[in-house]
C-alpha cells in the first residue's frame, strides 16, 4: 500500500503515520524527521535546509524531490510506503508520479488529515520532544507526569525549533498557498480520503483502517 498522508502541520499526521506503519508493516517516511537529523549532523543538506525549516518556508523542490527518490529507492519501500509531509507541493506531486510510474508503481490513497485551526494551533504550541528517546508529549493533551522529563527514559524535553508562535502561522501559511493545491491533484485521481482528525489516535486510526479496507 502506498499512502500519502495531507494535512496542515498540527494535523496530526506524524502521530497516525506511527501507528499506520505498524498497523500495515509499511515504512514511514517523514520528510520533516529526514531534514531535522540532516541538521543535527549538520551535513551540508542540513546546512542547506535549516534556513527554510527555522523561518517555516518549505526546502526547495529540486533538493526535496532527489532526497525523498533517494529514500523509496531504499529495499524497505519495495512492499509500500507511508509519506508524512511529502509531497507538498504541484512540482513535487507530479515528480512522485513519474517517479512511481518508471518502476510500475502508484499512489493508492491521499489520506486529507482535517483539523481546525484552534486544535491545531494548541497541538503545536503544547508540543514537547525527549531530547533522549524522540517521545512525543503535549501539554495539553498528554502532558509528562514531570514538568520537562520523559515519562518513558527521564530525558530532558524540548521544544522543536519551529514550534514558536510566529513561526508556526508561516507554516500554516505556507500550507494553504503551496500544500492545499494537492488536494485539487488527488481528488481529480480519484485518491483523495478525507479523515477528521480530532478524535483520539486510536480512533482516528481505526477510521482510516476502515475506510482502507471499504
Ligand atoms: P509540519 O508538517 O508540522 O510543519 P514537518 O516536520 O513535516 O512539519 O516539516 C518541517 C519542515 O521541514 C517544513 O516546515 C519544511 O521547511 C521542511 N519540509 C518538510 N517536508 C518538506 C517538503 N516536502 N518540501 C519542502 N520542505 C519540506
Ligand atoms: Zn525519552
Amino acid at each position: 500500500m502506498n499512502l500519502i498522508l495531507l494535512g496542515a502541520p498540527g494535523s496530526g499526521k506524524g502521530t497516525l503515520a506511527q501507528l499506520l506503519s505498524s498497523e500495515l508493516g509499511v515504512p514511514h517516511i517523514s520528510p520533516g524527521d529526514i531534514l531535522r537529523e540532516e541538521v543535527k549532523k549538520d551535513s551540508r543538506l542540513g546546512k542547506m535546509a535549516a534556513p527554510f525549516m527555522e523561518k517555516g518556508e518549505l526546502v526547495p523542490d529540486v533538493v526535496m524531490i532527489k532526497l525523498m527518490e533517494q529514500r523509496m529507492d531504499e529495499p524497505d519501500c519495495e512492499h509500500g510506503f507511508i509519506l508524512d509531509g511529502f509531497p507538498r507541493t504541484i512540482p513535487q506531486a507530479q515528480q512522485l508520479d513519474q517517479f512511481l510510474s518508471r518502476s510500475n508503481k502508484r499512489i493508492d490513497f491521499a489520506v486529507k488529515f482535517e483539523v481546525s485551526e484552534k486544535c491545531a494551533l494548541k497541538r503545536l504550541g503544547g508540543r514537547r520532544i525527549c531530547s533522549r528517546c524522540g517521545a512525543d508529549f503535549n501539554l495539553y493533551t498528554k502532558p509528562p507526569r514531570k514538568e520537562n522529563v520523559c515519562d518513558l527514559c527521564g530525558g530532558k524535553l524540548f521544544q522543536r525549533k519551529d514550534d514558536n508562535e510566529e513561526v508556526i502561522y508561516n507554516r500554516l501559511k505556507v500550507y494553504g498557498e503551496q500544500t492545499l493545491p494537492i488536494e485539487e491533484y488527488y481528488n481529480h485521481q480519484g485518491k483523495l480520503l478525507r479523515i477528521n482528525t480530532e478524535n483520539s489516535p486510536d480512533m482516528v486510526l481505526k477510521e482510516i483502517l476502515e475506510v482502507l479496507e471499504a
